[in-house]
């Protein structure tokens, strides 16, 4: 059997940068759910579907292909042959992503995909409804939580970073409005497992948050 450790959570709880340090330390393939949740919406962005057109969206899913494949460790997500990896980390795809998740067979396809990476092969997986839904019986659930004010403070300091002027409190509300989306939609909602441990990072170091999971993967 092979070991799966799921992590769900709200945008921006650290939960990608915790899921890679753990991969590398245990020997685990990091799969980021959230990479095809976006790979998908970036083809209806670029078809000019809205994103709450759902009978364009369900017609044509059929028409997209997504896979992932791994170079030195790291994911990358293929749109129908193509390598999408460095377009879909946008607040336009996220949020897109974010709308079009909603939909049926937008997830059905993707749990499908995700199962199967998962069946054979040890994985840490992140996302909003692995616990839940796609991996129910995972070694290892956590649901990776922090506040909205630090989860923004996060976001704000990664962008200036990079060289941007980010306004704080838009980043807030989009996070607000995230959340909300994704923990009041029909279909798998972001929620904590019932049988997930709870861990907020709020006020703990990556470290403290990597160390803390490592031990529960450890003593399964
Ligand atoms: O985690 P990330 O921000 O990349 O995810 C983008 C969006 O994809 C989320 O806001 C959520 O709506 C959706 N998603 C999902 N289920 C997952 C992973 C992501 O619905 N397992």
């Amino acid at each position: 059997m092979a070991m799966n450790v799921a992590i769900d959570g709200p945008a921006g709880a650290g939960k990608s940068t915790i899921a890679k340090a753990i991969a590398k330390k245990m020997g685990y393939v990091y799969v980021d759910t959230g990479a095809m949740y976006r790979a998908m919406a970036l083809y209806f962005l670029r078809s000019g579907i809205e994103s709450n057109d759902e009978a364009k969206i369900a017609a044509s899913v059929d028409d997209i292909v997504v896979s992932i494949k791994y170079e030195d460790g790291a994911q990358h997500v293929i749109l129908n042959g193509e390598d999408v990896t460095g377009l879909i980390r946008t607040e336009e795809v996220g949020n897109m992503a974010s709308a079009t998740s909603v939909f049926a067979p937008v997830r059905t396809k993707l749990v499908a995909l995700q199962q199967e990476l998962a069946k054979t092969t040890d994985v840490i997986m992140d996302g909003r409804d692995i616990g839940t839904v796609v991996l129910p019986n995972a070694n290892v659930k956590v649901f990776l939580t922090a506040s909205v004010e630090c989860r923004a403070k996060r976001r704000y300091d990664e962008l200036v970073a990079k060289g941007e002027s980010p306004d704080f409190d838009k980043i807030a509300k989009d996070i607000e409005e995230r959340d909300y989306r994704d923990s009041h939609r029909e279909i798998s909602p972001l929620k904590q497992a019932e049988d997930a441990i709870l861990v907020d990072s709020s006020n703990m170091t990556i470290d403290e948050v990597v160390d803390t999971i490592i031990n529960l993967c450890e003593g399964k």
